[in-house]
């Protein structure tokens, strides 16, 4: 689509949002939803970190279905009387993430060798098995999300949504 600069592209999306005198407005979310893959192309040349935001909203759609699809399993196997499913899920990488850092400042708090600003390799063995540990809880995470977040904690780069406090 031919957008041939930047103030052109916002020009466009703003007449998307309020088209003018009588007739209907649009919200920013109705925009992203129903916004087509060429102007979306053309909108990320200019701001591309809008990418990064949009896919982290697709996972968590994508989690929000899952979720809501093992609860609808749950509710039609309780009205045929079936065995209950398990409760057992997958943990998200988020929350695998803040279950490794809880447990790594319930360690520290109890520990004359860590302290909070210690990254995962720096902390004694036991707090790094308890950090992991809580990070590979049951309900099962992927080995490749572990290691993930290993890295992450590793690297001091809190995941999403994190905030390290002490
Ligand atoms: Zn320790």
């Amino acid at each position: 689509m031919p957008y041939k600069t930047e103030d052109e592209l916002r020009g466009f999306l703003c007449l998307c949002l309020d088209p003018g005198p009588g007739r209907t407005k649009r919200t920013a979310a109705q925009l992203a939803a129903i916004m087509p893959d060429p102007v979306y192309e053309a909108l990320i040349q200019y701001a591309p970190n809008l990418v990064e935001l949009r896919e982290h909203a697709g996972q968590l759609a994508e989690q929000a279905t899952a979720a809501h699809n093992a609860y609808a399993e749950g509710l039609v196997a309780w009205i045929r009387g079936d065995e209950p499913l398990s409760v057992r899920r997958r943990k998200s990488l988020l929350e695998s993430a803040m279950a490794a850092v809880q447990a790594a400042q319930r360690h520290i708090e109890g520990c004359a060798d860590c302290r909070p600003d210690m990254r995962l390799p720096e902390m004694c063995p036991d707090g790094q098995r308890e950090a992991l540990a809580a990070a590979d809880d049951k309900p099962e995470c992927a080995p490749e999300e572990v290691l993930q977040l290993h890295q992450q904690l590793t690297d001091g780069v809190p995941p999403h949504g994190i905030e390290i406090t002490r």
